[in-house]
């Protein structure tokens, strides 16, 4: 039997020789598969009910997800790497991204894309981790709890807690849970291990006894001290234990992620390697979060990947220095359940300092939201950018942004498409 198989967890994604994990989802359920994995060239099937299949096609376990998990741990016990874990609201890709970059392909390993919960990590590590000495995974939290579990798969030595703020509030249930949740990243680390926290007085006075390093904006060990834009560029200047440094960056990037760098920073100089400056002035945003370039003559922001409050308020400040006007195409802000009329009427707070607002209410969620500063209102792409067409000038700035699953980038593309 193959020592290494490839675990899929979705049927029609089965290849010769791999094993399919049945997994209840709320939408379907593995074990309706198991029949079309077999045919597929399944090896064997992982099941957590019993189904009327050859027994030596059949592993049957109490808990399907429980055995991704236990499996991956297995995995990375084998190879003992030293492991990074990385939680927080926003921006745990992108700092991700960045540790991995910096630390080096070949000497790291990090989960690819949205691998980051309890199904994707174990999967990421079960397939296409190779015994890389650096281990950097992006740790998702939905409910108190997950980073726990993720943490007892793969312990962090070093956790980075990046910004916690109001993303999916309405699934972990509070501001509160959400703080909880996350600091579990710290409190299930290795016992001798180094947490790299954001400079948040909610989260450093719940941290003891650990070794300790915190960034902030223009506050804690690592710290942004001022940036500005030059065209599509960015000067950006941090204090550090061992000095001041300078960055001029060749793209645009917005205050957060010019903070979360800072925990990036610190984590490079932790692990003392050295600080691969041309590669941070090189490294571009990644598509949809927080992409800028010019199209015709207007500075237009890409964030059309996700959206919460608190990455609304940095791409506020980062339109308002970019453009000549600013402008901003929204949608709503999911999975904010009893809090959605209250966060929406946040949004409309913190909108009110541009130019003008276009509200794409395709899904009606941000129907409570307030803002003097609203335009227009439609779910009709066409519409949206018929009227942005007339509006804007060159030099002005727009962006576009709203939860995934409103699918802002189809008002992006059309925009992009009006060449008249
Ligand atoms: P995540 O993986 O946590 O969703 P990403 O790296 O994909 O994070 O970035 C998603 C969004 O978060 C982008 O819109 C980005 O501008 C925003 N963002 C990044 N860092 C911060 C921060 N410190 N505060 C607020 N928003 C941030």
């Amino acid at each position: 039997m193959c020592e290494n198989p490839l675990f899929v967890t979705d049927s029609r994604k089965v290849v010769p020789g791999s094993v399919f994990v049945a997994l209840k989802g709320t939408r379907t359920d593995g074990h309706l598969y198991v029949q079309e994995a077999l045919n597929k060239g399944a090896l064997y099937v992982v099941v957590q009910e019993d189904v009327s299949l050859p027994k030596d096609k059949v592993l049957k376990v109490e808990n399907t997800v429980e055995f991704l998990l236990l499996k991956a741990k297995e995995k990375l016990q084998r190879y003992k790497p030293f492991v990074i874990g990385i939680t927080g609201s926003n921006g745990k890709t992108t700092t991700k991204e960045v540790i991995y970059h910096l630390i080096g392909e070949g000497k790291a390993f990090r989960n690819q894309g949205n691998l980051n919960t309890e199904i994707g990590l174990p999967i990421s590590i079960l397939n296409d981790y190779k015994g890389e000495k650096f281990v950097v995974l992006e740790m998702a939290m939905n409910r108190v709890g997950d980073i726990a579990k993720l943490c007892e798969v793969a312990k962090p030595k070093l956790s980075i807690l990046l910004n916690v703020g109001t993303a999916h509030r309405g699934v972990a249930g509070s501001d509160e849970a959400i703080i909880e949740g996350k600091l579990q990243i710290v409190q299930f680390m290795e016992e001798d291990g180094t947490a790299i926290v954001h400079h948040d007085q909610r989260l450093l006075q719940r941290i003891s006894n650990k070794s300790l390093i915190t960034f902030g904006n223009k506050q804690g060990d690592y710290q942004l001290l001022d940036y500005s834009y030059e065209e599509l560029t960015t000067k950006a200047e941090y204090k550090t234990p061992k000095g001041i440094l300078s960055f001029h960056f060749g793209s645009i990037w917005n205050v957060g992620q010019l903070t979360n760098l800072a925990a990036a920073i610190a984590a490079v100089d932790f692990l003392d390697i050295t600080l691969n400056i041309e590669f941070l002035e090189t490294f571009s945003p990644i598509g949809g979060r927080f992409r800028v370039f010019k199209h015709r003559e207007i500075y237009t922001i890409d964030d059309c990947y996700n959206a919460s409050l608190e990455s609304f308020r940095v791409a506020v400040e980062a339109l308002k220095k970019l453009g000549k006007r600013s402008f901003a195409v929204v949608g709503s802000i999911k999975e904010q359940g009893q809090y959605s009329v209250e966060t929406h009427k946040q949004l409309g707070k913190i909108l009110e300092e541009l130019d003008g607002v276009v509200v794409y209410n395709i899904d009606h969620e941000i129907d409570p939201m307030e803002c003097s500063k609203e335009m227009f209102r439609s779910d009709d792409p066409m519409k949206i950018c018929d009227f942005l067409r007339k509006l804007l000038k060159p030099q002005d700035a727009i962006l576009f942004k709203a939860s995934r699953s409103v699918e802002m980038e189809r008002v992006l593309k059309v925009f992009l498409e009006d060449d008249r």
